[in-house]
């Protein structure tokens, strides 16, 4: 059994001991680099550089940078400190004449390179002036030894980081540098590069380009690379969806440093990463058919329930009255009998006819279901946004950061359905193709380790999931931020009244005020509010993401109040002004709790940085959603306590044990979530490094498409002469379209040319390269395209499966599935090889092709009934006796 105190005990007692030694021993190199002229300390800096690279084996290597750390990091101090002094003049050489023409920071004249040490960052001007402390460098040196640590928001880890990123970056083998969100992965990157760069290394950020720019390739080659997980994760998915190898934009996964870690591997690690490809298909009408039933439904005021809403699960169901009902008003007595095709024993006797029938009612079902959700679970402002573009589209918006989750869908047809709701335009759905947990992604790099101000409270999280170990450091400065206790009021309006209050006295002192809010729609209506009683603010929420770093740059100054959803929380760095300062430092109020302790130490964390005053209050009532994750029990007992007290506002001890509990609730709740996201994807893993391996081996060795060729030929007994003149076939009209489109468009790179196989259409993307149409340039890119075609049809298929949800014997036969699947490959090969055609439409091979947009998913939101609840299926029993007899036994056998 893992013991929960032991991370910390274990830092405590050992790691400083272990580590202090070498924190005096980099001051030590640092103060004999303090001698060396600007051009001495750059040689030094190039000579360990060409060490590093000098040393082939990766183990020996490994040995090289624990050995060279101590210079290393000194190397780092010793910039940041002449940056800190003014500009740094070298001798300008071949990189840093490169350079200068694309930053700001760099100017060539004559034969010297001036490093300026001002430069912008999000547009703003910036100016160095940071030199690591002890304490940051004994955080550097537990990030370069693979650990999460802990240190106080405002501690300065993006300095911390800049150690083992340099370190590390000098093995040439990629460090990346992830962050919880655009906004703080390019402000950190801006803010370091020219250390990097007066370093010599190389640095991007991937989040400056878009999916499909061959820059995000390039910033994927340079020694450091900034970016934010999801972008890293859904890079890695779309490489293994690539028809070309040229389309694949990652290359190795050394050392991953992830800055808000607990956000990353706890916060956002609920759900698996989800790409879609394939066909594109259009299931909008059942939705638009059926929409008016479950409005009606959902409104309808009946004895006993029609459907029910589980807060805790953030997922409704149909009771037996609502599938009765339904049934009644859909016409069909065998609505809802079985929700899987699995349960029905005689489905492979079954006709077409039959099947086709039950396929079309399980469709219907589904859509019933995600509108139930639409309807009665996900809301507007709260859940997602309506984009006010000229053709509005709906936005996801992350529960955890505040932000709109660009291009991400629900899955299961949840999106179409609150398109539907909403009323607008409705976008084609794509099947999941590719699919991973964030733990599955990170086991891909040799090293990981990562920072926050809120590890501990994830601690023995971090061990269990991720194998992480954890430390915490102290502050350079003492903090005195004062939390003063929680306020509890009856009402949400007593509450409001309150806060209210509490800004106009604040605002009076002097002080800047940061008012944090759970939802857009609360920020927006307190934001109103404080305007019609006289207090001036600025809001800053999903739909104004773009001025963050403007609003984030005013919140500082004396007077001025904030609103804002935990967009403002992790990572922003507010600065009061002397003014501010003097008055008391920033105020945090807090207007709701967060779903999580460690968001609201995020919140709290935004003031008293670097020893600064500051104080932090949180206002709460007994109308709050938060409560809804307590148990009826427990609220019962809240009330009795509450009735106590005829005051407006409750002063009790006890009364805010019960906020933490629902709080609790909540964070038990999904932390089981994450375990389940992991343990479906470790059923996976195994599989789809061997599928991957397979599809990598075809995009990279061109000799791959023949050698499969081959093996079908040997397994099918098939004439080689056979195939041949079928390729040959193809070939004979294939290099007349491109030849032809040459003539029309020079400048021909690529060509999209639309085939069919047995009336099914696709299409197959040729690149032109220079003259050459000969036969093996061109069937090389036929034979690789079709077999990855099947590949990934098939493959699509497997994951499908796979998250559905699989009972133990399911579980137990997917290696047989697996081997099936490669299977069906190779016969389905032999068939798109005798019966592709191209189709002949010269308006269509006429347009050079365009890569195709295909839509990330996160959320899944399956037909799940809670055990208790009646079955959906209408037999009047709870769902653990009848169809979810398995989801009961599975939990079982797993503990
Ligand atoms: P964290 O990520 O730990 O919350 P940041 O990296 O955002 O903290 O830094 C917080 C603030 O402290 C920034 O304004 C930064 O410039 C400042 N800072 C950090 N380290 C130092 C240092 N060594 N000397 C001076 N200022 C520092
Ligand atoms: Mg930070």
């Amino acid at each position: 059994m893992y013991n929960q105190d032991e991370p910390r005990l274990n830092f405590n007692t050992c790691v400083k001991e272990q580590f202090t030694y070498l924190v005096e021993e980099i001051n030590k190199k640092y103060d004999q680099l303090r001698q060396l002229t600007n051009d001495e300390l750059r040689s030094t800096a190039y000579d360990l550089k060409a060490y590093i690279e000098s040393i082939e084996c990766i183990e020996e290597v490994k040995i090289a940078l624990n050995e060279e750390l101590p210079r290393a990091y000194a190397l780092i101090k010793e910039v940041a400190r002449r940056f800190s002094v003014g500009n740094i003049e070298v001798s300008a050489n071949d990189y840093d004449r490169k350079i200068a023409d694309i930053v700001d920071f760099v100017i060539i004249r004559g034969e010297k390179a001036i490093y300026k040490n001002k430069w912008s960052v999000g547009k703003l001007s910036f100016q160095w002036n940071m030199l690591h402390y002890d304490e940051q460098l004994l955080g550097g040196i537990l990030l370069h030894y693979g650990y999460a640590v802990e240190m106080a928001t405002g501690e300065g880890k993006t300095l911390v980081a800049t150690l083992p990123v340099f370190l590390n970056a000098l093995s040439h083998n990629g460090v990346h540098l992830m962050t919880a969100n655009d906004y703080l992965s390019k402000r950190d990157y801006e803010i370091t590069r020219p250390l990097y760069v007066f370093l010599g290394l190389t640095v991007d950020c991937i989040e400056f380009y878009k999916k499909n720019d061959d820059k995000r390739r390039l910033a994927y080659q340079a020694d450091i690379t900034f970016g934010t997980n999801s972008s890293f994760i859904f890079d890695y998915l779309f490489d293994h969806l690539a028809t070309d190898s040229k389309e694949c934009v990652q290359s190795k996964h050394n050392y991953a440093i992830i800055d808000e870690l607990d956000s990353i591997l706890i916060d956002d690690a609920n759900d698996p990463y989800i790409v879609g490809g394939g066909q594109e298909y259009d299931n909008s009408q059942i939705f638009k058919d059926n929409i008016e039933y479950i409005r009606e439904l959902s409104s309808t005021v009946n004895l006993t329930p029609l459907y029910t809403k589980d807060n805790l699960h953030h997922t409704a169901s149909f009771t037996q009255a609502g599938v009765e009902w339904l049934r009644k008003r859909i016409n069909d007595d065998n609505l809802f009998k079985y929700t899987k095709i699995s349960q029905i024993e005689n489905w492979k006797s079954l006709s077409d006819e039959e099947k086709e029938i039950i396929n079309s009612r399980y469709n219907l079902q589904n859509a019933l279901y995600q509108l139930l959700l639409a309807l009665t679970v996900y809301e507007k402002d709260i859940d997602y946004v309506v984009t006010e573009e000229n053709s509005p589209t709906i936005a996801i918006i992350d529960p955890n950061t505040g932000r709109l989750r660009k291009s991400s869908r629900w899955e299961h047809g949840l999106h179409t359905a609150i398109e539907v709701k909403e009323g607008v335009k409705t976008v084609p759905d794509y099947d999941g193709m590719g699919v991973i947990s964030t733990k599955n992604y990170l086991r891909l790099y040799s090293k990981i380790a990562g920072m926050s101000g809120t590890i501990l409270a994830a601690a023995d999280e971090l061990k269990e999931l991720y194998e992480l170990k954890s430390a915490s450091l102290p502050t350079h400065k003492p903090n005195i931020r004062i939390d003063q206790p929680l306020r509890i009021f009856k009402t949400e309006k007593d509450k409001d009244t309150a806060i209210i209050e509490t800004v106009k006295h604040v605002q009076k002192s002097g002080r800047p005020i940061l008012v944090g809010c759970l939802t857009i729609k609360r920020a927006e209506f307190l934001t109103n509010l404080f305007r019609n009683n006289g207090i001036k603010c600025n809001l800053l929420d999903a739909n104004n993401e773009k001025d963050e770093s403007l609003i984030i740059s005013k919140a500082g100054i004396s007077n001025t109040v904030t609103v804002a959803t935990s967009i403002a929380g992790r990572g922003t760095d507010i600065k009061p002004d002397a003014k501010a300062l003097e008055k008391g430092g920033l105020m945090i109020i807090g207007t709701d709790l967060f779903s999580s302790v460690r968001v609201d130490q995020q919140l709290k964390g935004r003031t008293g940085r670097q020893g600064n005053p500051g104080s932090s209050i949180f206002f709460v009532s007994l109308e709050d959603s938060i409560l809804r994750y307590l148990s009826e029990h427990d609220k019962r007992l809240l009330d009795n306590l509450a009735k106590e007290t005829s005051e407006q506002e409750i002063i009790s001890h006890d009364l805010s044990l019960y906020f933490k509990l629902a709080q609790k609730n909540r964070e038990n709740y999904l932390r089981e979530k994450r375990r389940k996201t992991a343990r479906k994807d470790d059923i996976i893993a195994s599989r789809r490094k061997t599928f991957y391996e397979n599809r990598n081996a075809l995009l990279h060795d061109p000799k791959a498409a023949d050698k499969v060729i081959d093996s079908i030929i040997d397994t099918y007994d098939l004439s080689r002469d056979y195939i041949f003149q079928k390729l040959h076939d193809i070939y004979d009209s294939l290099s007349k379209i491109i030849s032809g489109n040459k003539i029309v468009h020079p400048d021909i790179k690529k060509l999209q040319v639309p085939f069919s196989c047995q009336s099914i259409p696709f299409a197959l993307t040729f690149s032109i390269r220079d003259s050459k149409t000969d036969f093996e340039s061109v069937m090389n890119d036929y034979k690789r395209q079709l077999i990855l075609l099947n590949y990934d049809k098939q493959w699509k298929e497997f994951v499908q499966y796979v998250l559905g949800n699989l009972d133990q014997e399911e579980i137990e036969d997917l290696d047989k599935k697996f081997y099936d699947m490669l299977t069906k490959v190779n016969q389905s090969l032999v068939n798109y090889i005798n019966n592709t055609r191209i189709i002949f439409n010269p308006k269509q091979t006429d347009v050079p092709s365009k890569p195709l947009e295909t839509p990330y998913f996160r959320v899944k939101s399956k037909i799940e009934v809670s055990p208790d609840r009646p079955c959906p299926c209408g037999s009047g029993k709870k769902y653990s006796e009848c169809h979810g007899r398995n989801t009961r036994k599975k939990a079982k056998r797993r503990r």
